[in-house]
Formats: structure tokens, sequence, C-alpha cells
């Protein structure tokens, strides 16, 4: 939904960049997976590039979508003549390379655990550099993934909110615990000042931004960053 509102048909993405294999972060795949195939005249299989662990959450995923499948290729003889649904997966570990058309990109160990592994990415294109980080507290792989790039997206939440919710929860404990393993606004700060990053990207915000609160987010970073910072809802740009 969100990459039409951002005026980005499904043949349009030829592959997947998945951080980690938390369910918030990859159950709307077969969405995209199943319109995507259903969308194009030819079939060419979507690549799907994650971590460990990626390729039983895609096979399970495809396994789930037998039922579908068979009643789009029942309703649709030129689809039924284009094959399966296929998605081309590829496990990556840190520390490796590849290419995305003319796009380069490596992989960065982050740390999310006990979700593990957990890796982050970093696109060069052209002498620009985007650091995609996906929820990851600071580590020695973020610092790599994020030198120097022109812009650093990471995921965050707000310690203070986030106890002060806990107070009014029955099990609080279960939601104190995701501040182990999620930078702080303060730590992504942090972060992007120590590695000379020129945009801070804050985005996957928890608790949720209230209207009224972004220059209160945008606050607890600027404490220690004098860069950019954008706060990204998503269909955020930025352009580097
Ligand atoms: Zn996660
Ligand atoms: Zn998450």
């Amino acid at each position: 939904m969100r990459l039409l509102g951002a005026g980005v048909l499904p043949g349009m993405v030829s592959t997947i960049l998945i951080t980690h294999l938390h369910s918030d972060h990859i159950t709307d795949l077969n969405d995209l997976v199943t319109t995507r195939w259903v969308m194009m005249p030819v079939n060419i299989p979507l690549k799907v590039v994650g971590p460990t662990g990626t390729r039983q959450v895609v096979d399970a995923m495809l396994n789930m979508l037998t039922l579908d499948q068979g009643y789009r290729h029942a309703h649709h003889e030129d689809l039924r003549a284009n094959g399966p649904l296929t998605v081309d997966v590829v496990e990556v570990g840190a520390g490796e390379s590849f290419s995305i058309g003319e796009v380069t990109v490596s992989t960065h160990a982050t740390d999310h655990r006990p979700v593990d592994p957990s890796i982050g990415y970093r696109i060069e294109h052209d002498g620009k550099v985007a650091a995609l980080a996906g929820d990851t507290i600071p580590c020695p792989g973020l610092d790599d993934l994020c030198q120097n790039a022109d812009v650093y997206v990471q995921t965050v939440i707000r310690d203070d909110q986030v106890k002060q919710l806990a107070s009014l929860l029955p099990n609080s404990q279960r939601f104190l615990d995701i501040l182990d393993y999620h930078s702080t606004v303060s730590q992504a700060g942090q972060t992007a000042a120590r590695n000379n990053v020129k945009t801070l990207m804050l985005t996957h915000c928890v608790p949720a931004v209230q209207p009224g609160q972004e220059d209160d987010w945008i606050g607890a970073a600027r404490e220690h960053f004098s860069g950019n910072i954008v706060l990204g809802p998503d269909l955020t740009f930025a352009e580097v």
C-alpha cells in the first residue's frame, strides 16, 4: 500500500532487502509477492535478500499462498502459462556485498539480540550513501554501516515515553523489554554525530509520534547531532 502511495507499482520492484525477521518487518511481504506476480505480464521472480532464516520464512509464506495461487491460475489462462509463483531468496551474512543494477550494497552486523542475525544495508551509488539500519542498538557494525553516509535511516524508540506508558499497562515488563534492543532517539543522534552523517532520518517511531510532538522528537536527537534531522513517517523522501 505504501509503495503504491509512493508511485511504485509492484512490477517496478526487483529486489527486497530484509534486515531481520521480526513480524512487523515481514508480514506484508506476501502482499507484494502476490500482487507483483498477478500484475506482471512476465514471470520474473522477486529477489528477496535477507539474513539466515529468510528462506524458511519465504518458503512458509509461499506455502500459505498455495490456495490463492490455485484460484488465480484457475481464473487467468495467461498467468497459468507463466508458471508457478516463485521467489528468488538470497541469504546474506554481515560483511558481504552485492549489486542491484548500478547500486552497490554492503551488509553490516547490527545488534538486535535475541533476534540474531540482524543486518543493515549500506547502499552506494555515484559517491552517495544511504545507510538502512533497521532495529538495532548502537554497535561497531552500525558505525561501519553509517560512516559518512548522506542519509542514515534508523528505527527508534523514545525510552522516556515507553517507561511512562509502561506504568499504565498490566504487563508492563513485556513492553519495557523493547528498550533492550532498539536505539533510542538520543542514541540515534549520537550514532549520527559519531559517524559524520549528513542526514539522520528517524523512522518506525515507538510510541507513535503524536501530532504536535514532532519538534520534541527531533529535539532529542538534536542534543547530540547538528546535521539535518528528518522525522520519517511512511512516504517520507530524502534526496541525496
Ligand atoms: Zn525488530
Ligand atoms: Zn521493528
